[in-house]
């Protein structure tokens, strides 16, 4: 995976644990996108990295956010970004929650189902409502399906229901699964979409807007068994350009676009400097002997989704020599805080004079990693971070 040369200098100059973000690289992906995606609104989804100094460049070049609680919500408007660029994307709400996010300004509401258009109409009276479309998540490396969505009917049902509850029935959206790697995703959310705009055009429900959700990849991580992810983001971007164009003609009108990218932005521009605690081998009660490496982070500690993924690794005092294949582990008393390996699978290639203290690099885990900070499991503190910023040297958070 490509290094920047500016992160590469931060990670090198690190002499503790810390995640590291480079905020110009953000900046830069969210202007390529722009451009493969023109006229699109983009609302950056939190989770994927609530840092402020993130967020504030983002809302700085024009995104607005995917909030999913009031506590987003509120962070978000600490950006500067004006409460019209922020939406309640999170389909599950009490009704607290609702009447907070109302009286912070936001007007605009996902839902998927009945008992919260309900709420919605009691807590946020006259506000904007976008119903969220059921997916498969085929394709995708975490579907996100059954929890988040309704059918097609049912879409049609809630959002004239709250048109009779006296909210304003503005959109709908999906969300085709988190690291979509297949272009055929987005062209059946557009199917289902097409339908959908279809039928409330034939009811006389006129929605002004498709958010399009998440799922964008994130490029430069690798798969549970180290292969390199190849997602077909070319495809997948001639994929969205085209599928607009066929909703606006289901719905008949000049409907506005949003897309709510949270790994495709920031993965690829964080990296956490961790250290090695023990290279080790043991036999195992099957008389094999494996090679463990222990790490400072892990699942606990930012690297969450190593269920799925592997995290390039660098190791900078080692840049040659003999290597050999080792389960990669984090640090606590917890068997799933490693990454995924099976049967002599998802091996890493680890050099064999690894030494305790030794500095490692981990790659590509801008995405998610602050969400995924423990407090304090066995006592192992959270990774602070910084960031560089757009221009001129790092500033300590
Ligand atoms: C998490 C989430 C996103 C971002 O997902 P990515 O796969 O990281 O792009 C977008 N929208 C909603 C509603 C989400 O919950």
């Amino acid at each position: 995976m490509r290094l920047d040369p500016r992160l590469r200098a931060a990670l090198t100059a690190a002499d503790r644990d810390v995640i590291i973000y480079d905020l110009a690289g953000i900046a830069a992906q969210y202007a390529a996108l722009l451009r493969q995606l023109p006229g699109v609104s983009v609302r950056f989804a939190m989770k994927a990295g609530p840092v402020d100094e993130v967020l504030t460049t983002l809302a700085e070049a024009g995104a607005g956010f995917d909030a999913a609680s009031p506590n987003e919500i509120a962070q978000a408007l600490r950006t500067g970004a004006p409460a019209s660029r922020i939406h309640y994307g999170n389909t599950i709400k009490s009704d607290r929650q609702i009447a907070e996010a109302h009286a912070l300004g936001v007007r605009d509401f996902a839902t998927d189902n009945l008992a919260d258009v309900a709420a919605i109409a009691a807590n946020a009276p006259g506000a904007r409502v976008f119903c969220r479309l059921a997916t498969s998540g085929e394709g995708a490396l975490w579907g996100l399906s059954r929890k988040f969505g309704c059918s097609a009917r049912d879409a049609v049902r809630v959002l004239d229901g709250a048109r009779r509850a006296g909210l304003v029935p503005a959109g709908l959206s999906v969300h085709v699964g988190s690291q979509q790697m297949q272009a055929e995703g987005w062209q059946s959310a557009f199917d289902t979409l097409a339908d959908v705009l279809t039928e409330l055009r034939r009811r006389g429900i006129a929605v002004d807007h498709v958010n399009l959700g998440g799922g964008l990849p994130a490029l430069g991580c690798l798969d549970k068994h180290g292969r390199p992810l190849d997602p077909p983001l070319e495809k997948i971007f001639t994929v969205i350009r085209e599928g607009q164009q066929r909703l606006r003609e289901a719905a008949g009108t000049p409907l506005d676009f949003l897309i709510e990218p949270g790994r495709h932005l920031v993965a690829e521009h964080g990296a956490i400097r961790a250290e090695v605690l023990r290279l080790t081998d043991r036999e195992q009660l099957g008389g094999e002997r494996d090679h463990w490496l222990y790490l400072s982070c892990g699942k606990f500690n930012g690297l969450y989704e190593m269920d799925e993924l592997q995290y390039p690794l660098v190791f900078p005092g080692h840049p040659a020599g003999e290597l050999v294949p080792a389960v990669v582990a984090g640090p606590t008393c917890d068997s799933d805080d490693a990454f995924w390996h099976r049967d002599g699978q998802g091996l890493v290639p680890v050099p064999a004079g690894l030494a305790s203290g030794d500095p490692v690099w981990v790659l590509g885990c801008g995405a998610y990693a602050t969400s995924y900070l423990t407090q304090g499991f066995n006592g192992f503190t959270p990774l602070p971070y910084r960031c560089l910023p757009v221009t001129g040297t790092a500033e300590e958070a």
